[in-house]
């Protein structure tokens, strides 16, 4: 019998329970990877990455990667998301202002770990499945709009954090004039397949470099 189901461990890649597939993730990629807040560490071993993903790359959902959604577009790497997130330093009583929605899964974390997320995604296409997958999951709290992000979302202003997900050229200052006293605007700059830095901005517009980062192009619209 032993031998008999020996083989099966080469094809068998890993678990196949999505909760358990994404608690190995976040001991894997996460944890000891300067991803410390708890809050973070646990959301993201409650959400299943692979119902973000296109079918074909539900088994490729949690490695250590982006991967494509469609569009030109891809959903970040986990270590991203959770550094992204935690830059953001949440409590649970905010009210997050996300730019570039692509699947949902980075608005899904934050969903679970603010008070109330708008999402702003340029390719309706996109918004308008995230907001779909968002509705099935159950996460009520977070709305998607289409719209161009560069300019925020001023009718649900102002934000205790801003995250774009995607390079901008320089910091909108739209996104700042957004931001609540004290809040936190957490955004990748630099050109497209250049140099990018991950920077934090503060509402007074000062701002700290983080490291190199590498993210598609916040497009103008
Ligand atoms: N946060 C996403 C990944 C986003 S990829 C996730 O968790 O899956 C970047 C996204 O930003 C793409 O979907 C792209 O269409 C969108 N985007 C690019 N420029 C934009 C803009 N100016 N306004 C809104 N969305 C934009």
């Amino acid at each position: 019998m032993a031998l008999f189901w020996l083989p099966w461990g080469l094809f068998n890649r890993g678990p196949r329970d999505p909760g358990e597939r994404a608690r190995r993730m976040v001991e894997e990629q996460l944890r000891g990877r300067g991803v410390t807040d708890p809050r973070v560490l646990e959301v993201m071993s409650e959400l299943a990455r692979e119902d973000f993903v296109p079918a074909p790359l539900r088994r490729a959902a949690y490695e250590d990667s982006a991967l494509a959604i469609g569009y030109g577009q891809t959903i970040s790497q986990p270590l991203i998301v959770a550094t992204m997130s935690q830059l953001l330093q949440l409590r649970g009583d905010e009210r997050i202002l996300e730019i570039g929605t692509g699947s949902g899964y980075q608005a899904a974390v934050l969903g679970r770990l603010a008070r109330e997320v708008v999402t702003v995604e340029m390719v309706p296409e996109l918004a308008e499945a995230a907001q779909a997958r968002l509705a099935r999951l159950g996460l009520t709290n977070v709305r998607v709009a289409v719209g161009d992000g560069w300019e925020g979302w001023p009718a649900a202003a102002p934000y205790d954090g801003i995250l774009v997900a995607a390079a901008a050229p320089s910091i909108p200052p739209a996104l700042v004039g957004q931001l609540a006293p004290g809040g936190r605007l957490v955004i990748p700059v630099g050109p497209k397949d250049g140099d990018q830095v991950l920077k934090v901005v503060r509402s007074d517009g000062s701002s700290q470099d983080l490291f190199g980062v590498r993210f598609v192009p916040l497009k103008r619209g």
